[in-house]
């Protein structure tokens, strides 16, 4: 099966007007040259996107209008890959992406095709026309416009059902750096159980009263059972006996160090875990900054909060991207 991600404006008379933003109206010369000539085969970096460290310092080319290109660890191209036989119509659905823009990302396919597990199709492009991902509102109360989707890589896994995996810029290049960096330092570690992100469009994602604006990102705990085989995407119940508090602690810190992290919502019991594991080589200022326990005079602005039911997974929100008024932390 050809794989290709078309320049998503190749195929203008397919995108809904709800997705031709003015900005994106205006094509560049190539962009009215014949369609054949839109469709790229994506080198091997393409296709697997974070599977190796590459990806983590190519530069994008100057895809991506109003940031700093150069910078950005968000693969130009974004492939998903078809876990199990689908229409075209029902992975779409199963992405959160619409069919026609599906399409008109993989032109080689129809809307008729039927997909095979292993496929591998493109969710995103960026390119010269690309916008800002731009979060909107509160978490609680809030929209996501331009989203980029969480691409598949190493140290993670992402549900097969995807529709929510979509995020800001931020958020998603702050999860790059920090899987990448667990999956270096525990190459042969568990794979982190990715839970719900955002919408594409963001709002209402059923049953959290948050996730509503490309900000919040549930992940599983690392834990030392072996997943239930028959339900390896649910999340697993972690206890003083089960948790792997180093890689867990690990993983946390490293997103922490991205500077992104605005709160960390987890069970106090797991918190107080962490802390031991953390203790072993933060001082005291950085531990107070971090945790809440014990309780000190600044508990309530440390990075991790208690929130019930958070005993299977921990919920990261994630800071407004900079320079946007319209996100309210
Ligand atoms: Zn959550």
């Amino acid at each position: 099966m050809a794989i290709v991600c078309a320049a998503f404006f190749a195929f203008p008379g397919i995108v809904s007007t709800q997705e031709l933003r003015p900005q994106t109206l205006m094509l560049a010369a190539d962009d009215l040259n014949s369609s054949s000539s839109h469709v790229s085969t994506p080198t091997a970096d393409d296709i697997s996107p974070g599977s190796n460290s590459s990806h983590l310092s190519t530069p994008a080319d100057a895809s991506i209008a109003q940031t700093d290109a150069a910078k950005s660890l968000i693969p130009d191209a974004i492939y998903y890959t078809v876990q199990e036989k689908h229409s075209f119509a029902v992975q779409a659905a199963h992405w959160g992406v619409p069919s026609k823009i599906l399409l008109a990302l993989n032109p080689t396919f129809s809307m008729n095709s039927v997909l095979q597990a292993g496929d591998k199709l493109c969710v995103f492009r960026a390119n010269a026309q690309s916008k800002e991902p731009l979060s909107i509102g509160r978490a609680s109360r809030g929209r996501l416009q331009h989203a980029v989707p969480m691409p598949e890589g190493e140290g993670y896994f992402l549900r097969s059902y995807r529709p929510r995996s979509w995020a800001t810029r931020n958020t998603i290049e702050a999860l790059i750096t920090a899987f990448s960096a667990y999956a270096q330092k525990y190459p042969e570690g568990p794979r982190v159980n990715l839970g719900d992100l955002s919408k594409r469009r963001g709002g209402k994602v059923t049953p959290h009263s948050s996730h509503q604006s490309g900000r919040d990102v549930d992940f599983g705990l690392i834990v030392t059972d072996a997943p239930d085989p028959k339900h390896p995407e649910h999340f697993q119940y972690a206890n003083a006996q089960n948790l792997d508090a180093e890689k867990s602690w690990f993983l946390i810190h490293a997103l922490i160090k991205t500077g992104e992290v605005q709160k960390i919502y987890l069970d106090a019991k797991l918190q107080k875990l962490l802390y031991v594991e953390a203790a072993k080589t933060l001082n005291d200022e950085e531990l107070k900054a971090i945790f809440p326990l014990p309780r000190h005079k600044d508990s309530a602005s440390a990075i991790f909060q208690h929130w019930k039911g958070h005993k299977n997974h921990f919920h990261v929100r994630f800071k407004c991207p900079a320079k946007q008024w319209r996100c309210k932390s």
